[in-house]
């Protein structure tokens, strides 16, 4: 029986064997609740027998806190595994797509500067299971309750949460495996974020799926960027453009370039027009995010005219730039920063 077992860390091939003495169509149920059709209550789960329901161990971890903003359009969950480690998700609602932002790991080991997650260090590796379950939750909280305005399914998920994704690569394929093959997610919907993992990018570039990725670069010179990500002091500028442009010559698909414009710090002219260059080379789309401070570093996002300015300039480089808008700042909605708060706060 399935008691022990939780079902989100149960590979799909194995489900059969929970379950010897039922029919063979039992594993074919279990896997349409879990996985095409998922439901927050295993009672929903209504072809499969009561008894076999109440023995059901769904999810490999407790919600926290959940919080709704953005007018309904937003919602984020910090959830808790049962050895402690934190997993964050933020479900964001637009009129064409319900885009899902996942962590990879709880907490991070990569110490940026200005990430509330890198100010707590690492935790661990989540497991493929742990990463799955956050897009089936998200699709089961969808289905039972929708978000404002946008669609009630998961379109797209964003690697873009607590961690460094390709710091746990075989955790990270599987679920990707399991998102394209289980759930019916389309890898072109899927976006893997890295602050700058040379050896893995070109190693994700290998992979079946061809997914979209998105260079975090926040940075557009080895000074700076060692400064504000110390990992480029391990895989420098120009070995991080090098693999990435492999990636994009090997998978013809596009790249984008992440920045967290900080002011004072890389709001400059002259980072923006490194950053145009890098942009041009890679034919790489630029996304700007204002930074959302947190209460644990002094940085600040610098005020509405300092950012126009730094757009104007990109574009006068031309370069492809977009200025995204930071979803949820009245909920703590940056990477690491709901859990940053429930530490403060000492809950
Ligand atoms: S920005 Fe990303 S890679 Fe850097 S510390 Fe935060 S979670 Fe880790």
């Amino acid at each position: 029986m399935p008691s022990p077992a939780v079902l989100y860390l149960t590979p799909p091939e194995e489900l059969a064997a929970l379950w010897p003495d039922e029919p063979a169509y039992r594993a074919d149920q279990l896997h349409h609740w879990l996985y095409q059709s998922p439901v927050l209550d295993p009672d929903e789960m209504t072809n499969i027998p009561a008894g076999l329901r109440a023995e059901l161990t769904l999810w490999p971890f407790d919600l926290e806190v959940e919080q709704l903003a953005d007018g309904g359009r937003t919602v984020k969950w910090l959830m808790r595994a049962p050895d402690g480690a934190s997993i964050e998700a933020v479900l964001m609602g637009y009129p064409r797509r319900t885009t899902l932002c996942i962590s990879s790991q709880a907490g991070c080991a990569m110490a940026c500067t200005f990430c509330a997650t890198g100010q707590f260090g690492f935790e661990r590796h989540l497991q493929a299971g742990e990463i799955v379950a956050q897009v089936a939750y998200a699709a089961a909280y969808l289905n039972a309750n929708g978000l404002a305005d946008s669609p009630a399914r998961v379109t797209n998920v964003v690697f873009m949460g607590m961690g460094e994704p390709l710091a746990n690569y075989a955790n990270v394929k599987t679920s990707i495996d399991r998102m394209t093959s289980d759930m019916g997610l389309s890898a072109r919907s899927i976006t893997v974020s890295t602050v700058g993992v040379a050896p893995a990018i070109r190693r994700l570039a290998a992979e079946p799926w061809r997914v979209n990725l998105a260079v975090s670069l926040h940075a557009a010179d080895d000074e700076l960027r060692s400064r504000l990500v110390p990992l480029n002091r391990r895989y420098p500028l120009a070995e991080l453009i090098d693999a990435t442009e492999y990636f994009v010559n090997e998978t013809g698909r596009r790249a984008s370039l992440e920045w967290t414009l900080i002011a004072g710090t890389n709001d400059t002219m002259k980072q923006a027009d490194k950053l145009a260059r890098i942009a041009r080379r890679l034919r790489a789309h630029i996304n700007v995010i204002a930074l959302n401070p947190t209460p644990l570093t002094a940085d600040r996002p610098p005020g509405p005219g300092a950012t126009a300015r730094f757009i104007e300039r990109l574009r006068a480089a031309g370069a492809n730039v977009t200025l995204r808008d930071t979803r949820g700042q009245d909920i703590d909605a940056a990477c690491g920063q709901l859990r940053a708060r429930a530490v403060t706060a000492g809950a």
